[in-house]
Order: structure tokens, then C-alpha cells, then sequence
């Protein structure tokens, strides 16, 4: 059968002093017990927290202060080589959460292992325990709190996820590992989107007014807002307290347009659907297909996102393996005679 479609579009605040590093960080790891050690990455020296959950230099963190994401990022103080992960991303687990003492140890475990689960399944990403050959990859630590660095991949070395079992052990918290490797994939928080302020109404009155602040530097790719990202932050995030008649009341620093729960904003427990979008957007554009028009799911014609814009285009030379290829990526049977 002679197939019409097409070949595929040209294919496609307050500063807070952190301890570091970790109290696990140079402990042998458990499964890479013969590969020499390797540093962690330059980047990872004399760091701030910014952000709640990123930390930078001391430098980047005045520029931060001063100016925003947007400042930061313009700035050269921001590394400007910041690779992308290929889809095999390498990771190690360190011995504070490889091997458990406490049940809380053994938490954080399962939720490294769930997140990188979700990751590995939802996506063209491949997360495998590093080898020796691996020089820049993930190191999940056990630390005092939870936090990566900077955003993106390092050039060279160990890149830090710390966890902590408070932000990374619980049940409520199974995909602050995801939160936070999605950091090290480059996204930043859903809440300081360029277009959040027709989604989210900041109070002035919040604690950390710097974290509050929108960031027009990070792209979209014409992914809608997502109130139940991972990546965004509850509204009890830089709450305050307010006196009212002779009371001190919690007050949220954030009011959600959502019409669900506003509870439910902040949820840690599954990546949402543009969630993937998003890795799929950046790591794995050739994902990127949908049939239109159909009468039902396993007809219509092919569609290929190109640079955030869907279309099609006809041409010769697409075969019935082109269109095999096609038919898995969308969960169909192969191609009928
Ligand atoms: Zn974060």
C-alpha cells in the first residue's frame, strides 16, 4: 500500500547558607567501587542558595539578588556552556542512600529509584548507574536539605542532587528527585514563568520576594501553564504571618486562578503530563508526533512538532518501515496491508 503521508518535517530570600558539601559526598560508592573517584563538578564551590532549592555562587547569587533569573542569566557570571545531556544520563547513589541505616535513609532511596523509574519509562531518557568511563554525571547524596546546582549539566564531574528525608523521604515528596533532576535538565520553577502573573497572583507580603519574582529568560516551548507541575511551588512557599484581631494568621504567598484544589498545587508525587512534554520538548524532539483528523486513533495524518510548531509537509521516500516507526511511537499496531 502506497502511503501518502509525508516525510517528516525538516525533524524535526533570604540567603541561606548551606553546608557543603554533603556529609556522604566522598564516601565510597557502593557500586563503582574500583573506578577512581572523580571531583564534583568546578561549579560546585562556595555555593548560596537561591531560589529555595538552587545554589550558585556567591557571585551569581549577588547578581540573583539584584536582578533576577532575568539579570543571572544575562549575565557572564551565568556558565555559558552549559551542555545538554545526551538521553543516557549517568547517575550514582551515594552510600548515605544506596545503602539505608534508618527507615528514612531507605525513603529517600525508594524515591530515587521511583523517580528515575518515571523518568526512564515516560521518556526517551535513559538514566543507568554510571560507569567508570562516565566523567560528568548525577550524584544523589544524602544531605541536610534538598537542592542541586545551578540548572543544566555540568561540564565535567559529579553534579549534586542532595536530599534530605524532611523534602525528599516522605510519601508526599516521591518525585522531589524528579524536581530536582529536572533542574539538572535545565527547567526552572513553573511558578516564575514569564506568563504566571495570568495564573498566579503573588502577595507582596511573601518572605522571599526574590523567589517570587518572574523570569522571562527560560523557554516555553508553547507548553500551557501547569498548576500541578512538579516544578511548581505550593502557595505555603514564602507564606507570612499576618496579625488579625489578636491572631497571627498563616497568609499564602501566592492565589492560584486554578480551579481545583489549591492544595493540590505543589504536589510531588507523579511528573504531570507537560511535565514530560517539557524533557520530551528539549531531549527528545522526535517524539514529538500525533495523527489528526482521523476517524479514529490509528488513522489521521502525521503531524511532526518542529521548534514548538505543529505541521506536516508531503514528500516521496516515506516507507512502510518510516511508517512502522511511526505507528510504535504512538502506541499502534504496525502499519495494515
Ligand atoms: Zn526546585
Amino acid at each position: 500500500m502506497r502511503l501518502i503521508i509525508a516525510i517528516i518535517i525538516c525533524m524535526i530570600v533570604n540567603v541561606i547558607s548551606v553546608e557543603i558539601p554533603p556529609a556522604d559526598y566522598f564516601d565510597e560508592n557502593i557500586e563503582n567501587e574500583s573506578c577512581p573517584e572523580v571531583e564534583r563538578a568546578e561549579d560546585e564551590k562556595d555555593l548560596v542558595l537561591i531560589d529555595g532549592d538552587i545554589l550558585v555562587s556567591k557571585e551569581q547569587a549577588a547578581i540573583y539578588y539584584e536582578s533576577g533569573w532575568d539579570g543571572l542569566v544575562n549575565s557572564e557570571a551565568w556558565s555559558p556552556t552549559k551542555a545538554r545531556w545526551s538521553k543516557r544520563i549517568p547517575y550514582q547513589v551515594g552510600a548515605g542512600i544506596s545503602a539505608p541505616v534508618t527507615v528514612g535513609d531507605g525513603r529517600i532511596k525508594a524515591n530515587v529509584e521511583n523517580s528515575i523509574a518515571e523518568l526512564n519509562g515516560r521518556t526517551c531518557l535513559s538514566f543507568e548507574a554510571k560507569t567508570c568511563k562516565d566523567t560528568a554525571f548525577i550524584k544523589f547524596v544524602k544531605g541536610d536539605a534538598c537542592y542541586t546546582i545551578e540548572l543544566g549539566k555540568p561540564n565535567h564531574g559529579a553534579r549534586t542532587i542532595s536530599l534530605a528525608y524532611s523534602c525528599g523521604g516522605t510519601a508526599k515528596r516521591a518525585r522531589t528527585p524528579a524536581h530536582e533532576v529536572m533542574h539538572t535538565l535545565g527547567r526552572a520553577h513553573e511558578q516564575t514563568r514569564s506568563d504566571r502573573d495570568d495564573y498566579v497572583t503573588i502577595d507582596a507580603r511573601n518572605t522571599c520576594s526574590t523567589q517570587m519574582a518572574k523570569n522571562n529568560n527560560f523557554r516555553l516551548y508553547g507548553i500551557g501553564y501547569d498548576f500541578l507541575s512538579v516544578m511548581h511551588y505550593s502557595q505555603w512557599q514564602c507564606a507570612f504571618y499576618y496579625a488579625y484581631q489578636g491572631q497571627q494568621l498563616l497568609v499564602p504567598s501566592m492565589i492560584f486562578k486554578y480551579k481545583g484544589k489549591a492544595d493540590d498545587v505543589g504536589q510531588r508525587l507523579i511528573l504531570s503530563d507537560k511535565d514530560i512534554q517539557h524533557i520530551k520538548a528539549v531531549h527528545c524532539p522526535s517524539m514529538m508526533m500525533r495523527l489528526v483528523g482521523g476517524r479514529d486513533n490509528s488513522e489521521g495524518r502525521l503531524e511532526v512538532n518542529n521548534e514548538e510548531v505543529w505541521g506536516t509537509v508531503c514528500s516521496d521516500g516515506f516507507d512502510r518501515n518510516d511508517a512502522n516507526v511511526v505507528c510504535k511511537y504512538l502506541g499502534r499496531p504496525d502499519v495494515e496491508e
